[in-house]
């Protein structure tokens, strides 16, 4: 099969478009005839290696798929069946969604909701589907559109493109922060109130600033999360799930201790099965189709390794969808 290959040599990383075949397929699972994959920040540090996300070489990065079972040893799927694979450390330890098969165990697969097509599982990929599981969490801690304007971080990237429609079809104002200012009419028609200048949110850290956020949905991580969690206001909650501005946390607990502030951590890769399915289902039913479309570009398998640095640039908007066949 045509696949992505990194391989690690004394040290040295070389990633190439090349042919490799699969091991046979083991018990309890499930091989699947890979129609569409996407990139995403992590694949970008796999195939870069800029970050040692890769554990094990050779290996086919790509930490998400959509596809059609061909083979399964797992009672729950059979021949024909559509499914969806995000994270379980697909693309890290195991071979991942970059090329045209994968064999990958069955209790990780999600069966794809009536309503998505193989195309649009992966124009939403493992970006939409945090974005979803960041919305459950503010949700879940009593985020209510009622209670003022909610924010993005890197809201034209991919978590922060679809976070913000999400977040606009529930009915909440969002305001939306970003580096790139030039791109507020497309962060406007994805639903956004306002554009926040992203240096609003990256000078000096006070313990407490104005209470400013109902809530909101973090990727930054840094100096823009601590900002943010001190903007936020009595009560409020604050999902953060990325790192695309660095993995410190420089705050306080005074947003916590004084104002009732929760953060509240989204990890997709090892998400229980009852609430990634429930993720999925929930973006089938609440994503513009038609703005979903707006937010991606195609890239063919061949253009990969040379997209992918744009990630670690802070380049890419929306999503990046790799059709396979
Ligand atoms: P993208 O690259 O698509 O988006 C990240 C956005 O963050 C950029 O578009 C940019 O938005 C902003 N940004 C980039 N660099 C910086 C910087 N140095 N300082 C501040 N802002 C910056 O990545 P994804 O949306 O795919 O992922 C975002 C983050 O979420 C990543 O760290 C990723 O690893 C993490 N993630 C975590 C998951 C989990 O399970 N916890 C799952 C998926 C992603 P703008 O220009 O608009 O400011």
């Amino acid at each position: 099969m045509k696949a992505i290959i990194l391989e690690n040599s004394n040290d040295s990383l070389t990633c190439t478009l090349g042919t490799t075949s699969l091991p046979p397929l083991g018990d309890g699972e499930v091989a699947v005839d890979i129609h569409y994959s996407t990139l995403n920040y992590k694949d970008a540090l796999a195939i870069t290696g800029a970050a040692p996300v890769v554990r094990r070489f050779p290996m086919v990065p790509g930490i998400d798929l959509s596809g059609i079972v061909s083979a399964s040893r797992h009672p729950d799927f059979a021949v024909g069946d559509r499914v969806v694979h995000n994270g379980f450390g697909v693309g890290e330890k195991h071979w991942g969604g970059l090329a045209e098969r994968a064999h990958l165990k069955g209790e990780w697969l999600v069966p794809l909701p009536d309503g998505i097509s193989l195309r649009q599982a992966m124009a939403i990929g493992t970006a939409g589907y945090t974005a979803m599981l960041c919305v459950m969490a503010l949700e879940e801690n009593g985020v209510a559109p009622e209670q003022g304007e909610i924010v993005v971080t890197g809201a034209t990237g991919g978590v922060g493109s679809v976070a913000v429609h999400l977040l606009a079809q529930r009915g909440f104002e969002v305001a939306a922060v970003t580096g790139r200012v030039e791109e507020a009419e497309y962060l406007r028609r994805l639903g956004a109130k306002a554009i926040v200048e992203r240096t609003e949110l990256t000078g000096k850290i006070r313990p407490l600033g104005n209470e400013r956020w109902a809530g909101g949905v973090d990727v930054v991580g840094g100096t823009v999360l601590a900002n943010l969690l001190s903007m936020t206001r009595y009560g409020g909650t604050v999902a953060a799930c990325g790192l695309a501005g660095g993995m410190d946390l420089p705050t306080s607990v005074a947003p916590f201790i004084l104002r009732g502030v929760t953060l509240a951590g989204v990890d997709s890769v090892m998400c229980p099965q009852p609430r990634r399915r429930r993720a999925w289902q929930n973006l089938a039913r609440e994503l513009d189709q038609a703005l979903l479309e707006s937010m991606i570009r195609e890239v063919p398998l061949e253009e990969v390794i040379e997209t992918a640095p744009a990630f670690l640039d802070g380049a890419v908007r929306g999503r990046i969808l790799v059709p396979i066949c």
